[in-house]
């Protein structure tokens, strides 16, 4: 909080979609190591750990049974069943992170966030888009950590991720990967700076202290 003028650093959801391989982990991590108060939300999911992955840091890592009772006891925020598992954004974590001034970056698909503009009316929406078809699938390959069924099936979900863009805030191409982040970080930052978000209704200027 800026203690003269009254201004605080307003903290809302970032949700970050787009097809599976566009970029979004990486640019997720990236926003997040450039603007201070930036916090990267942990999913939950049915899909079984890759490799590299450990329960806690890339996801939380449930079964079935307990990912259903976190959706009847209200514990998500928002969830959808994506590329045939279940993925959800636990709501605790995310409230709390915001009522501490915190905002949070939520790496989900397109029904996710459509999810999370009802529940969150301040969240900034923000697509992410590949060049090309091509280069999708050539970064999907290129990462290396699914099967070629599981390819082609993200394939096709994109084409219909892609036909929910117009109803996102914001796009961004991710070509070069340098340039992408910046442009998600300046997309961020200047929504931070808006005066609505700035300031609560009523504000007035304080009186300058003379002397
Ligand atoms: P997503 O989270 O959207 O599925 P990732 O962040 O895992 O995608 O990126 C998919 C792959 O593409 C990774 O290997 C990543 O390093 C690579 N990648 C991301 N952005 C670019 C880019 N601009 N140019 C080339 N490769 C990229
Ligand atoms: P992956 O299996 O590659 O980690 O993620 C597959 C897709 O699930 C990505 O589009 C990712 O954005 C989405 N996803 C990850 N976590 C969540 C979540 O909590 N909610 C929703 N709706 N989608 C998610």
């Amino acid at each position: 909080m800026d203690q003269d003028f009254g201004l605080a650093l307003p903290a809302f959801p970032v949700v970050v979609s787009g097809p599976s391989g566009v970029g979004k982990t990486v640019l997720c991590r990236r926003l997040c190591d450039s603007l201070p108060r930036m916090v990267r939300s942990i999913s939950a999911t049915t899909r079984p750990p890759r490799p590299d992955e450990r329960d806690g840091q890339s996801y939380f890592f449930w079964n079935e049974t307990r990912f259903r009772a976190e959706i009847d006891r209200g514990g998500l925020a928002e969830w959808a069943e994506v590329h045939g598992r279940l993925y959800g954004t636990p709501r605790s974590w995310l409230d709390e992170r915001l009522a501490a001034g915190e905002s949070a970056v939520l790496n989900i698909d397109v029904q996710g966030g459509l999810q999370v503009r009802t529940v969150y009316p301040s969240a900034l929406l923000v697509f992410l888009l590949p060049p090309s078809w091509g280069a999708l699938e050539a970064r999907l390959r290129g990462r290396g950590t699914d099967a070629e069924e599981e390819i082609q099936r993200r394939l096709r979900n994109a084409e219909r991720e892609i036909r929910v863009l117009p109803r996102y805030d914001a796009v961004i191409m991710n070509d070069r990967l340098d340039e992408a982040a910046v442009d998600l970080i300046s997309v961020v930052h200047g929504e931070r700076s808006r005066t609505s978000r700035r300031i609560a209704p009523g504000w007035e200027p304080p009186p300058r202290r003379k002397g």
